[in-house]
């Protein structure tokens, strides 16, 4: 009130006018209307298959809602975290997630579970709509270097996925010289936020499979091995060595 005084005293009835419209603009204002999503800088891209694509261990419905809703809202919420935040919002979603600690705390909890929830489903999307089987070349190579061969990986990793208390994700992290290892993350957290690169991830929340399985989570992560795409899985390594695997 001070302050309009203190206007009305200098400006007079100019002042007193713009006053007025301002406050006749705001009354008529719709109630509560939340802001639409920005369009960018990130967007949801296209599924590279169908919704029945991966039938074999998720029905078509779950891939819809999960790809549609739970994905789409991450983008949209990222991009809503990053209003205001140019330099951060100019940034490559990887290098986003490896500079967490520098992003201003009244965003950082949006973006930390949004943009790894975006890193994540993109990974997810990427290498499933396979056949299964086995993977073959330097990656076959570096499983039985690192994980103690295929029959080996799958039971620890199947036994990671299970032992992810609530919401989470099981993955197979990758250095830049190959090396394989298997880690477990909560919440939409992502191994880029420790600078470490993700060759491959399975999410265990429960949006993922409860509409088939249910409670079941067993069989889930135990179907889902014959979805895998191993030529889009060996790319990603290929890639890891070659510095330019991303998300
Ligand atoms: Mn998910």
């Amino acid at each position: 009130m001070a302050f309009i005084h203190r206007r009305g005293l200098l400006l007079g009835a100019a002042a007193l006018g713009a006053f007025a419209i301002t406050g006749r603009a705001q009354a008529q204002a719709p109630a509560a209307a939340p802001a639409p999503a920005p369009t960018g800088p990130f967007t949801l891209a296209p599924l590279p298959y169908a919704f029945d694509a991966n039938e074999a261990a998720i029905d078509a419905r779950t891939m819809e809602l999960h790809w549609r809703f739970h994905h789409g809202a991450q983008v949209a919420n990222l991009n809503r975290a990053l209003v205001g935040q140019d330099a951060f919002a100019a940034m490559q979603l990887d290098e986003l997630l490896m500079n967490l600690s520098r992003v201003p705390e009244a965003v950082r909890g949006a973006i930390r579970n949004n943009g790894g929830g975006h890193a994540n489903h993109t990974m997810f999307w990427e290498i499933m709509g396979g056949r299964g089987g086995e993977p073959t070349g330097d990656l076959l190579a570096a499983i039985n270097r690192d994980l103690g061969g295929m029959t080996e990986f799958r039971n620890r990793f199947n036994a990671a996925s299970m032992g992810v208390f609530g919401s989470g994700w099981a993955f197979v992290t990758v250095t830049p010289s190959g090396t394989l290892a298997i880690a477990t993350r909560p919440n939409q957290d992502n191994p880029l936020m420790d600078g470490q690169r993700v060759l491959m991830g399975n999410d265990v929340w429960e949006h993922a499979y409860y509409l088939r399985y249910q409670n079941r989570r067993n069989e889930y992560v135990s179907n889902w091995w014959n979805i895998l795409n191993w030529d889009k899985i060996a790319a990603r390594y290929g890639a890891a060595m070659a510095g330019t695997l991303r998300v």
